[in-house]
């Protein structure tokens, strides 16, 4: 399995604990982030990592498609799911949690929980983490509201 953390990032960031604004995060080396970036999608993405115009809008659903926020790689027709067009890593919550050096019990029979993760092809931007059980199909990507209200 790849690994999906970094082991020597910094653990001591806690967002229950009230940060003094004052001292900067710890940014992570530019060779770490580009190994992460490599890591996610399995080799070196094409395109550059960009911020996206909003923070926390991973997606864009325009001109008849869904494309990537950062670098307008595009993942799927309009009337598709996004997903199909997305690199797609899934890992039992437990093991994954563990490279994170958090703690959750993993269920001993099924329905496993799962995390899955679907980074950009384009440039490895994470676009969205699904919680699901093993048994669960991919989750359908959102439609807007005229079109749920129609069915
Ligand atoms: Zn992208």
């Amino acid at each position: 399995m790849r690994p999906l953390a970094d082991p020597a990032a910094p653990t001591t960031r806690f967002a229950a604990v009230d940060p003094d604004p004052t001292v900067p995060l710890p940014v992570r080396p530019a060779a770490l982030r580009e190994q992460i970036r490599r890591d996610r999608i399995g080799g070196t993405p094409a395109k550059e990592l960009k911020a996206p115009p909003s923070i926390g809008i991973a997606l864009n659903r325009s001109g008849g498609t869904w494309s990537c926020a950062s670098c307008d790689e595009v993942l799927a027709e309009n009337d598709g799911n996004w997903r199909d067009g997305a690199i797609v890593t899934e890992t039992p919550i437990a093991e994954r949690y563990a490279t994170l050096e958090m703690i959750v019990r993993d269920r001993q029979e099924g329905p496993r929980v799962t995390v899955r993760e679907h980074f950009c092809p384009g440039c490895a931007a994470s676009l969205g983490v699904d919680v699901a059980t093993d048994e669960l199909e991919r989750l359908p990507a959102a439609q807007p509201l005229g079109v749920a209200a129609a069915v």
